[in-house]
């Protein structure tokens, strides 16, 4: 496995697999690496002759300074496990390699109102700051396949909208969200979570899948409700529980109006936010 930190150094790697031929993945991540990660490697290895993975906590998408500084950075054990999950290369740029001329997002690029509602509404700036780490993150790697995580579907929807205004070269896998035993999304930020908390958060699984079992039974306002009646409990702080159409992800009034639908869901267990989704239809 090949570890880079300088972006000419992995790009003549990069050009010389080109030239030799092969199809490259690209795995972008923030570390802190768990099962969730290693199933995208595993998909990337499956489907791709070369496989890269990026390991870089982008400060511009972080809204809240407090929670870049705690957001966890094991490298040693990151590089492990990609070793051991049969990576090739793994980039580790530093925040001045991946913008020299300062990191301000673009404010030019527009989502189409992708970016007004969940995550948009609760962290502003977000995902300018992830369109301009994927666009840059893109360029430098150029791959022809790029794997990201259901786990982040309105971040997916961001991406996807912005290769396409870009019309960059690359095709997008969704992989599946892995989870907990318990049902509880694989997360880097559950090894922030307090452990008397940890119990109580397979109820964000669980009111995803009430959600997906009452589509049909009841009305939306109701499954929202409901969702954030059992998200309501000592310690946690539901701040959003929407139905969304799965891809404008505006909200859904009229279930049968819509054959792509999607439960999204963002709750604080203590000092911790946690997001999740299912899809319910489609
Ligand atoms: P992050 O390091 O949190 O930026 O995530 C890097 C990539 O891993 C993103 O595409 C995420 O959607 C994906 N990912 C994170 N958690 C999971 C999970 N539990 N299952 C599948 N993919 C995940």
């Amino acid at each position: 496995m090949y570890i880079y930190r300088d972006i000419s150094g992995l790009q003549k790697h990069l050009d010389k697999l080109r030239i030799e031929g092969g199809t490259i993945g690209f795995v972008p991540t923030m570390g802190a690496l768990h099962e969730g990660h290693m199933a995208l490697v595993t998909q990337m290895n499956d489907a791709c002759d070369h496989s890269v993975v990026s390991i870089f906590v982008n400060p511009t998408q972080f809204n809240d300074p407090g929670d870049l500084t705690r957001y966890p950075k094991p490298i040693e054990d990151d590089i492990k496990k990609l070793y051991d999950n049969h990576c090739d290369i793994v980039f580790i740029p530093s925040v001045d390699e991946v913008y020299p001329n300062g990191a301000e997002p673009d404010p030019q690029l527009g989502f189409d109102g992708l970016d007004e509602r969940m995550e948009g509404q609760f962290r502003p700036g977000h995902f300018g700051g992830v369109a301009q780490v994927m666009h840059r993150l893109l360029t430098i790697v150029n791959p022809q396949r790029l794997f990201m995580g259901q786990k982040d579907f309105q971040q997916s929807a961001i991406v996807k909208h912005m290769i396409s205004h870009y019309h960059l070269p690359v095709k997008f896998v969704t992989c599946p969200t892995v989870r907990e035993s318990d049902g509880l999304a694989m997360s880097s930020r559950n090894r922030m979570l307090d452990p008397k908390l940890r119990d109580k958060t397979a109820l964000i699984f669980q009111a995803l899948r009430q959600a997906k079992e009452d589509i049909d039974k009841k009305s939306v306002a109701d499954i929202r409700e409901r969702a954030m009646k059992t998200l309501t409990v000592p310690d946690f702080r539901p701040e959003y529980f929407e139905i969304a159409d799965g891809i404008t992800l505006l909200p859904v009034k009229d279930p049968a109006a819509h054959e792509f639908i999607v439960a999204c869901v963002a709750v604080w267990a203590g000092d911790v936010r946690l997001i999740d989704n299912m899809i319910i239809r489609g």
